[in-house]
């Protein structure tokens, strides 16, 4: 079963959900939360459909991301994750640690009064976008 959100989106596009698509789609729900590479996906997507490929995996994040019901975003040099679309206005940021590479979330609540103080020094904010590169407190340590 998939969200309502996600199941509109997808029959707007009229994309159809072929056992292979949403093996990949079930994937991505399970893992809520997770930035996924292709391969990973793939490796789980097999479980449901062990002669998945990887073409189809590339083929079907792509179309998904294209209908937003995924959000990819460029990680390692040239390589995608995805993740499920947060299905609001704009997606959270990721801060990335450089020694072990673990994606964490920003507080968007951070964001907001960064927007607020700025409006007060005049800007009119329209949007933002942010990544963030970090050691987290674990690789800090070391
Ligand atoms: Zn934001
Ligand atoms: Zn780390
Ligand atoms: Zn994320």
């Amino acid at each position: 079963m998939f969200e309502p959100g996600i199941k509109e989106k997808i029959e707007k596009a009229q994309y159809k959900l072929t056992q292979q698509r949403k093996a990949v789609l079930e994937v991505m729900q399970d893992k809520q939360g997770e930035h996924l590479s292709a391969e990973e996906v793939l490796q789980e997507a097999r479980k449901k459909v062990p002669n998945l490929g990887i073409a189809t995996v590339y083929r079907t994040l792509e179309r998904l991301a294209a209908i937003e019901v995924l959000y990819k975003t460029i990680f390692e040099e040239g390589k995608y994750r995805f993740e499920l679309s947060d299905q609001a206005e704009h997606q959270h940021h990721h801060i990335i640690c450089m020694a072990c590479g673990k994606i964490y979330e920003v507080d968007e609540a951070m964001l907001d009064s960064l927007e607020k103080h700025l409006e007060k020094e005049g800007f009119e904010i329209v949007n933002h976008q942010l990544k963030i590169y970090a050691y987290c407190p674990e690789c800090k340590e070391k």
